[in-house]
């Protein structure tokens, strides 16, 4: 192959694969440069050996309403599920008395109407100063922060949050997003386990040290997750301390799922939510039949998550089992088995599962996504100033991106 090329994209999850298909349909010579065996990043489908595509990173098309992956997935003639998610409908009442929940939803909807008011001011803060201490769902509130920003609010800048756009319209893919975003990439001239140590943008042209050797390029997008940057496993020469700083403001939180086999699935209804305690934010969310499938799909958040990928083989199942018996009673451990889960924490290439902004750096996000001399582009969804943390954010940032070199090169041959 070729060690010469226009543009150079380093990455090939979500944004760099929507970076790169803009790029090759305007024709441009360009190259993308992974560090994994595969394409798709954090969005990856995992094949059970019963065939049921198991997204071990993202799964819901969020702000599906908007969503530029449904275009991409109806087009490939995936199969997609609308029906509602299960936490936008009342949980198993075993696990969660209906009155409880109500008064639950009340104090949850209380916390997002003050965080709507304190995010107009000047000043920002940790999203726990919000809570009201005497609410006694805090536990629950913050168990919620960690399946959204995989962080515990004390951690979480409120006007990060309060800056995310959703849409409320959530739906899923039977064949599996991460599959959908990879199949996106399948035509791009790739190269995979080729991780990129350094960039060097000192000369005329650019210098991009891989596992595989140089390569030359008048531009680079560079979509690698917040970090990744933060933790300098790519070195630029001479360094951009402005970039490594907005990454530091905007660490990757913990999220890990787990699937598991459940026998006599069908005594519960299809795609109901179980939770595991109601009183505390170390706790895992339980989404019995997901797709209709007899299997549990485990989430844990935040420092929960972060304990046990530390704990050692067994640890995220013998929690969830030990949980679940909780809820259901003792029988209940002979009916599940573990069939999957990543670690996304201690992945290499990832080092968490999507970004948050910690308090007093939520404007980081424009400042990760800044070009440099036009030549140097970021892209990624911890760029996204309003759909941070998912792979439609992902999508946009790299198309964006990728329109600026458009851009750039246009107004260079005027
Ligand atoms: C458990 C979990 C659940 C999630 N659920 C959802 C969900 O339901 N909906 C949703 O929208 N989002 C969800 N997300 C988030 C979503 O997966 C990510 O926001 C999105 O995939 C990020 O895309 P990206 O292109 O910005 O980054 P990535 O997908 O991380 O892509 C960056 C790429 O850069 C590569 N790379 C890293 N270092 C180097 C290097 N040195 N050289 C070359 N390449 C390198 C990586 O291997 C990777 O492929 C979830 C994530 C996780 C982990």
């Amino acid at each position: 192959m070729s060690s010469d090329f226009e543009v150079v994209v380093v990455g090939a999850g979500s944004a760099g694969i929507a970076a790169a298909r803009r790029l090759y349909e305007a024709s441009i010579r360009c190259l993308v440069v992974e560090a994994r065996p595969r394409l798709g990043g954090r969005a990856w489908t995992w094949t059970d050996p019963s065939g049921f595509a198991l997204d071990l990173g993202c799964g819901w098309l969020h702000s599906a309403d908007r969503n530029p992956w449904v275009r991409v997935a109806e087009d490939q003639g995936a199969t997609i599920d609308k029906s509602p998610p299960a936490w936008m409908r009342p949980p198993l009442a075993l696990s969660f008395p209906h009155a409880d929940y109500a008064d639950y939803r009340k104090a949850l909807a209380e916390f997002y109407a003050r965080l709507e008011e304190a995010a107009q001011s000047e000043t920002d803060s940790a999203a726990s100063t919000l809570l009201d201490p005497a609410c006694r769902w805090n536990g629950l509130i913050n168990a919620m922060s960690t399946y959204i920003s995989g962080a515990e609010l004390d951690r979480v800048s409120l006007k990060d949050l309060d800056r995310y756009h959703s849409t409320d319209v959530n739906w899923r893919v039977v064949e599996g997003y991460g599959a959908i975003i990879s199949g996106y990439g399948a035509k791009l001239p790739v190269m995979l386990d080729c991780p990129v140590s350094a960039i060097d943008h000192s000369g005329k042209r650019l210098r991009i040290e891989t596992a595989k050797g140089a390569i030359a390029a008048d531009r680079v997008i560079v979509t690698v997750p917040s970090a990744i940057l933060a933790a300098e496993r790519i070195r630029f020469a001479p360094a951009l301390p402005k970039k490594t700083q907005a990454a530091r403001g905007l660490p990757l939180g913990h999220d890990d799922k787990l699937f598991m086999s459940l026998d006599r699935a069908e005594e519960f209804e299809k795609g109901v939510r179980v939770f595991g305690h109601t009183d505390r934010a170390a706790t895992a969310g339980y989404h019995l039949r997901p797709f209709g499938r007899p299997m549990i799909e485990a989430y844990f958040g935040g420092a929960l998550a972060s304990e046990l990928e530390g704990a050692g083989e067994g640890a995220f199942f013998n929690f969830a089992v030990a949980e679940l018996v909780g809820v259901f009673g003792s029988n209940f451990a002979h009916r599940v088995k573990a069939i999957q889960i990543h670690h996304w924490g201690s992945d290499p290439f990832a080092l968490g599962s999507y970004s948050f902004a910690l308090p007093g750096y939520a404007d980081c996000r424009q400042v990760l996504a800044e070009p440099i001399d036009d030549r140097l582009f970021f892209a990624g969804e911890a760029c996204s100033k309003h759909d941070f943390s998912t792979a439609h954010g992902g999508f946009l940032t790299g198309v964006a991106a990728a329109d600026r070199v458009l851009e750039v090169r246009r107004n260079q041959a005027k």
